[in-house]
């Protein structure tokens, strides 16, 4: 596998419109006037100089947030009327889709077909599909004992901290900003160091699309110091993150900290991939590699424990490395390319820290497991046979295009290895027995179970984690609960007749 002859020669030409931060509807440098850099991880090329904000920069844009929620007009409007701004919003995204995935080729090292024909269209149907719900914010009436009567309102939230991930920062935008405008809420957005330039141009569309300043603003900046203080902020109403277990934590402890205000998470995962003898063997091994090489593995939701049944296991083995070898590097926007460079230095070098923990541990190299080519930071999508439950890369996150095959006998035994981790995000299942489905699928603690598929995702169905991959549903009706508060309202009756 080489580089393709083409390079990737656009990133380096590629104008970066949008650099600043983004505050009450406009693009400012930071208070410090700090900067720091974002890199090309196909080429190491710097692509841009950012606004660097920090905790006095995340006040600035909680002031225009707070000022936008408690005097300005976007929670006061009509679901109507913010539903169609949101449509605006979504369809600024399709007319822009082409800068949009080439932000995230260049930012994030991600190929350009994936994104641009999946991750975008994913973001503006997230779009339309909150601008739905926009108008369909409903109480209840309550049937109180006495003569009250009682309904509930449910009003938005607040003024919201996003804190986003930079493995995927435009879908990440859609899934966090759609449901928290529906709502009526106002908002700051932490994109990661790594990858702030996708973000930056949604603040852009918004302001496009009419969203009213200091409803979205944006600070770049590290975790650290933006981030921390976004989640430690005594007057952000809520926050959400997406990223690591292990910043989990913090986030979790600085929002108890401060002004316990409610936290959602989506953090790590180790998901178990199920293949029992009776699966469509050529799908599984298709699923096996899609759901660990897709995004270079950067996916919480990687199927990132291959458990395969004994009495296939060798041909599976086989089937799987020949759909591996399929997978095609090169020019990331040549259409046919898949494979793209790890996100970033450090995380490259983490990868090929875990292969080596593979190698070392007495696990079999199939394929793979070096980096490629001279520049850019791009490994071989790499399996490995004879894992066993206590190694190293069967437990962690590894978050790249390493696929650790583990073998098992029995479906009671397959259910208590798969749910030995501190994750449950997701499993996937390929069987044709329906019992076997039926049973693994209500056993596994996890907050997805896909049976004979893998990576299905969609705007309606809730994503989430159970255990230590986090709380709180993203994606489907459920996410708008984050957003929203429930207020209770009685009064008495009088001489009422009934
Ligand atoms: P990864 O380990 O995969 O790089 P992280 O969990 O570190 O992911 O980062 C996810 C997001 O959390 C990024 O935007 C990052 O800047 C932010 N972050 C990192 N540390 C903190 C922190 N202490 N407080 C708040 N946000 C943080």
């Amino acid at each position: 596998m080489g580089l393709g002859a083409n390079g990737s020669s656009k990133s380096t030409t590629h104008e970066i419109k949008f650099t600043k931060l983004f505050i009450n509807g406009e693009f400012v440098d930071s208070i410090s006037g700090n900067t720091f850099e974002t890199v090309n991880p196909s080429t190491e090329e710097v692509l841009a100089t950012v606004a660097e904000g920090r905790k006095e920069d995340v006040d600035l844009a909680v002031k225009a947030a707070r000022e936008a929620f408690d005097n300005g007009p976007w929670p006061r409007l009509s679901g109507e009327a913010r539903r169609n701004i949101m449509l605006k919003f979504a369809d600024l995204i399709d007319e822009n889709a082409d800068e949009i995935a080439t932000l995230e080729v260049i930012d994030c090292g991600k190929p350009f077909a994936p994104v641009r024909y999946s991750e975008v269209t994913i973001s503006s149907e997230t779009f339309r599909y909150f601008a739905g719900a926009a108008d369909k914010i409903r109480g209840a009436t309550l049937k109180m004992s006495s003569n009250i009567q009682a309904y509930t309102l449910r009003e938005p939230i607040g003024v919201v901290g996003h804190i986003i991930p930079w493995n995927g920062p435009a879908y990440m935008f859609a899934t966090k900003v759609a449901p928290a405008l529906a709502a009526g809420c106002t908002m700051v957005i932490k994109p990661a160091e790594q990858t702030p330039l996708t973000v930056l141009f949604y603040a852009h569309l918004s302001k496009l699309a009419g969203v009213p300043d200091g409803v979205i603003n944006v600070v770049n900046g590290f975790g650290k110091t933006a981030g921390a203080a976004v989640s430690s902020h005594m007057d952000i109403d809520a926050v959400t993150f997406t990223g690591s277990t292990e910043v989990g934590h913090v986030v979790m402890q600085a929002a108890a900290m401060s002004n316990l205000k409610p936290v959602s998470l989506e953090l790590g995962g180790k998901s178990p991939f199920i293949v029992f003898d009776d699966a469509d063997i050529d799908k599984a091994a298709e699923l096996a590699a899609l759901g660990n090489l897709v995004n270079k593995g950067e996916m919480c939701v990687a199927a990132s424990r291959v458990f395969v049944q004994e009495g296939i296991h060798d041909v599976f083995v086989k089937k799987l490395e020949e759909r591996v070898k399929e997978w095609r590097m090169g020019d990331p926007f040549d259409l046919a390319t898949n494979h793209g460079p790890q996100n970033n230095k450090q995380q490259y070098e983490k990868v090929l820290s875990y292969i080596e923990q593979g190698k070392k541990g007495g696990a079999t190299l199939v394929t793979g497991g070096k980096p490629i080519g001279k520049k850019g930071y791009y490994i071989e999508p790499t399996i490995f046979t004879d894992v066993t439950d206590d190694m190293t890369i069967a437990k962690e996150e590894i978050f790249g295009p390493v696929i650790p095959v583990l073998k098992f006998k029995t479906i009671e035994e397959v259910i208590k290895r798969a749910n030995a981790t501190i994750y449950g995000l997701t499993a996937g299942v390929m069987t044709k027995n329906i019992d076997i489905a039926n049973t693994v699928s209500r056993s596994i603690r996890a907050g997805a179970v896909l049976v004979n598929c893998y990576l299905v995702f969609d705007r309606d169905a809730p994503h989430g984690g159970y255990k230590m991959s986090g709380f709180g549903r993203e994606k489907g009706l459920e996410a708008l609960e984050h957003y929203l508060q429930v207020k209770m309202v009685a009064s008495p009756i009088y001489d009422s007749p009934w």
